[in-house]
């Protein structure tokens, strides 16, 4: 496919994280010469790999969920996803763990699930059908009819509200759960997936609580070496499709002319020249900076500093000389407080003294990341994102990972500190940082009623028609099966702008 004057259409994608590499394969399978430009050294963003001494560690995400989504890419590449990287199914999907002694296996196996639930309420095994049966209907109608369809205009708002008024989208997810659920725990169990995707499960719309339906209907997997092996799978495609990967280039500038864009600045001046523009890089940063010298630009990151955002996070990513083969590949360590907290991390100015967190023990589905018989392990504790919280984590990152450390090793890890060969961390100034993320934020805008679908920003800017947004900062949201939603979105409009055939 060519361009009138007889040359491919020129595409540039800002960002390799999953959004941006799953946009740019769109892009050139379906013919636009595409160059993906990433700043760190590596690609992945959200789920870059760190390595040392024989331990691999994810960065980021590692419950891999709707593997439908990514099959797809290679799908639309005339390629075998099985050709570049294997996907593991994981279960239990999670193991759920409370300061008082009790635990829940949240396993694909309704009869299991209705004896764990029983042993603590039997009401609500008639209560969880339900909770399902209302998780399903979200599931169908807000993700597989909405979650890869722009919204544009406040007329794809409206055609969405009989729906969303019948799910009560108005509703907290943990509104919603509480309306089926009576056990105190399993109202946990059942609401804290929204954390997962960046939303507070009190203020988030229960329309998240599709997850849970997703979880069910397509189970949880992990690619063997990591989400790092599928993020190599994914670039390798891109690049036998003909795509070019440029790493280590920062964008330091989007030239605009006549109201389109026309060209990317890389820091160092190299400067190409595009047919269409998309950035997956944060959203604030992609108008506040990028664009800053047009007045577009500015208006957008003024109006979008406004904008409610997600919490940070504090990742602390460590190797032991021994596996622990008695811990789960995932599982959530429910503190003392469970509302109080969650009001903390979105609302308050410092740290709370007690945490939740969710610990990643990959060797338990392949051990290959780190070396024979030891562990490879993260864990992480949801945080206040900078603009809460303007903490000098300089001084906090050590002290709160020593906290972290001890909490585990007094109740999950004994002998912890022993076995500790390596460990580093990631605070809300690193997202910063590193990501360049707005206050920190680790899933950009918060999923809110009023900040998802026409209210987030537009998978294409309405200023610049050949600007587009790809990632957790646009519709619709973050999460890997969001940003990869996403890019399918985003490249039906650019595709369509450019007059390409859509896969
Ligand atoms: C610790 C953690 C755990 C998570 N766990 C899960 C999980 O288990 N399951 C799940 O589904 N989701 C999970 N998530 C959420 C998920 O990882 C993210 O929502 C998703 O990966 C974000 O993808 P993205 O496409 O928006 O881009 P990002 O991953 O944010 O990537 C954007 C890229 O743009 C680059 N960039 C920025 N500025 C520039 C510039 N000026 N020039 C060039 N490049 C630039 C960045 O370096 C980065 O590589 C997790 C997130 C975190 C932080």
């Amino acid at each position: 496919m060519s361009a009138g004057n007889g040359a491919a259409k020129r595409a540039a994608v800002i960002g390799a994280g999953f959004g941006g590499i799953a946009l740019a394969i769109r892009l050139q399978a379906a013919g636009f010469a595409t160059t993906l430009f990433e700043r760190r050294d590596k690609p992945g963003g959200r789920a870059y790999v760190y390595e040392d001494q024989g331990f691999v560690f994810d960065a980021g995400p590692t419950v891999i969920t709707d593997p439908s989504a990514l099959e797809e890419l290679f799908a639309v590449g005339g390629r075998r996803m099985a050709d570049y990287v294997e996907l593991i199914p994981v279960s239990p999907f999670y193991r759920l763990q409370w300061e008082g002694g009790g635990s829940f296996d949240y396993v694909n196996d309704q009869a299991e699930l209705d004896r764990q639930i029983a042993a603590r309420n039997p009401a609500d095994v008639e209560g969880y059908r339900r909770f399902l049966a209302y998780s399903r209907e979200v599931f169908a109608e807000g993700y597989l009819k909405l979650g890869t369809v722009p919204f544009l205009s406040f007329k794809d708002m409206v055609r969405a509200g009989p729906a969303l008024a019948r799910l009560q989208a108005w509703r907290s997810v943990y509104g919603i759960v509480s309306r089926f659920i009576q056990d105190d725990e399993l109202r946990q169990a059942f609401s804290f997936h929204s954390l997962l995707v960046g939303g507070n499960p009190f203020a988030t719309s229960s329309i998240y609580a599709l997850i849970h339906a997703l979880e069910r209907e397509w189970g949880v997997w992990f690619p063997r070496g990591g989400t790092g092996a599928l993020i190599h799978g994914l670039i390798r495609l891109f690049e036998d499709l003909g795509g070019t990967v440029r790493i280590g280039a920062d964008v330091v500038r989007i030239d605009t002319e006549a109201g389109r864009a026309k060209a990317v600045v890389c820091r160092g001046g190299a400067r190409e020249t595009f047919d269409a523009v998309a950035s997956n890089a944060d959203v604030v940063h992609t108008y506040e900076k990028l664009l800053g010298h047009d007045p577009v630009g500015q208006r957008r990151a003024s109006a979008l500093k406004s904008k409610r955002f997600s919490m940070s996070l504090f990742v602390i990513y460590f190797g032991l000389k021994r596996h622990r083969p008695e811990i789960r590949h995932h599982t959530v360590l429910f503190g003392p407080r469970y509302r109080g907290l969650i009001d903390d991390i979105f609302n308050r100015e410092t740290l709370a003294d007690d945490f939740s967190l969710y610990l990643h023990s990959p060797c338990a589905t392949d051990p290959s990341l780190a070396p024979p018989g030891a562990g490879s392990f993260y864990v992480l504790a949801p945080v206040p994102h900078l603009g809460n919280a303007p903490l000098d984590w300089e001084r906090e990152g050590p002290r709160y990972r020593d906290r972290i450390l001890d909490y585990l090793e007094a109740r999950i890890i004994p002998g912890l500190r022993e076995d500790l060969v390596t460990v580093r961390h990631f605070a809300p100034t690193d997202f910063r940082d590193e990501l360049n993320a707005h206050l920190g934020s680790a899933f950009s805008l918060e999923p809110v009623l009023t900040q998802s679908a026409w209210f987030r920003p537009h998978n294409r800017d309405a200023a610049i028609p050949n600007l587009y947004i790809v990632g957790a900062g646009t519709h619709p949201g973050a999460g890997v099966p969001g940003v990869v939603g996403s890019a399918k979105a985003t490249a039906g409009l650019m595709l369509a702008d450019a007059g390409l055939a859509g896969p």
